[in-house]
């Protein structure tokens, strides 16, 4: 059976960290949202990390509620001192012993979703990641949230790349409010307990990361056009099409991550995603046409009624505040990514939805 992630992928994440992970040799993390896209990677490198790496292994705590974790998330794999709770974050969670790390990573990142579950997508970000900076209060954890780069809004193209500084442009009643402001809590959350409880937090700002692993019903922009190249259907383009992103691949993001949570300056945030090619949707459309050497169609549509429209017109992250802070250096090119995204989905994702 098809793996959600490719073996390979997770030897090069390892391979880019270098020595640093030794730093994880023995210590104990907790987790959330750890049954989603990011958080399975999460749990792949730290199981390698245990077998081959460390000289002692990782204890991680997993956290889930497993809310829009997809089929994926259900199977939950059984590793030598990992273990899964099933547990909701906007829950106070009372943890037995000493906690090194807590990734924060729980949250309800798909537009798709946080259009369904607006109260739910607010309440993680925000009461799910006070009960965590709670927890890390207690045990003096380092703690990492995941932010996004939603928290920009829709950014005024003066500020294009998007530097960290930027203070974003975000509407507290639009579709979009329900995650941006609640991403933006969370950080000004993080923020306090850095200043005055004297907490070492970081906050992350993914940019449009993406990867084997993300569910058919994730409906991101690229587990849809994948379904829809697999089962030889036209793209759906939503609004105009000229809108952009810059998408990066999920090793080169996994890596940025996992340095911010080892090496993170106390208190800062980081961009983690690509530094260009920034594309529109349409010209996103072409190239996966090239690159799956399928005759792909696309057509311009209206927003479906259950995706979130206000949306970003231009996306495109300055990542140098992390090459300066952490070395980080994406390597995969666009075309890459995609090549080794569309053969996993080739095999993953089922011919008829
Ligand atoms: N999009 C699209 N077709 C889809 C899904 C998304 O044209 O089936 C567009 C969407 O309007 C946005 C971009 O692709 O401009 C990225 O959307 P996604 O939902 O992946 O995440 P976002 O970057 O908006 O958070």
């Amino acid at each position: 059976m098809t793996k959600f992630f490719l073996q390979s992928d997770i030897v090069e994440i390892v391979n880019g960290l270098g020595k640093s992970v030794k730093e994880f040799s023995g210590k104990t993390i907790i987790l959330t949202g750890g049954r989603g896209f990011l958080g399975r990677y999460f749990i792949e490198v730290f199981n390698y990390l245990s077998k081959n790496l460390l000289e002692k292994p990782i204890r991680l705590i997993v956290l889930d509620n497993l809310i829009a974790s997809g089929r994926e998330g259900l199977n939950i794999p059984v590793y030598e001192n990992i273990s899964f709770i099933n547990h909701n974050v906007i829950e106070p969670f009372k943890f037995e012993g000493e906690v090194d790390f807590i990734i924060h990573a729980a949250g309800i990142a798909s537009p798709f979703y946080y259009k369904k579950f607006p109260i739910e997508t607010l309440e993680v970000s925000i009461l799910g990641t006070k009960n965590m900076l709670t927890l890390a209060e207690q045990n003096k954890s380092r703690f990492c949230f995941f932010s996004s780069s939603e928290i920009y809004g829709d950014p005024d193209p003066k500020k294009i790349p998007i530097k960290e500084s930027y203070r974003g442009n975000v509407s507290c009643q639009g579709p979009r409010a329900c995650y941006d402001e609640s991403k933006r809590v969370g950080e000004t959350l993080s923020d306090i307990y850095f200043n005055y409880k004297g907490l070492h937090t970081n906050t992350i700002r993914p940019f449009n990361i993406y990867g084997p692993g993300m569910q058919e019903t994730d409906y991101r922009v690229l587990p849809n056009f994948a379904s829809q190249i697999k089962r030889n259907l036209p793209l759906n383009i939503y609004g105009s099409g000229n809108q952009t992103r810059t998408f990066c691949y999920v090793t080169d993001a996994i890596i940025g991550f996992l340095l911010v949570i080892l090496k993170g300056k106390g208190g800062e945030a980081y961009n983690i995603g690509n530094s260009g090619p920034e594309i529109s949707i349409i010209d996103l459309a072409k190239i996966l046409k090239e690159v799956s050497l399928k005759n792909v169609q696309y057509k311009i549509t209206e927003y479906p009624s259950t995706y979130p429209e206000d949306e970003p017109n231009r996306r495109l992250p300055d990542i140098s505040k992390a090459l300066k802070d952490l070395s980080f250096k994406p390597q995969i090119s666009l075309r890459e990514g995609l090549k080794r995204f569309l053969n996993w989905s080739e095999l993953y994702y089922s011919s008829d939805k």
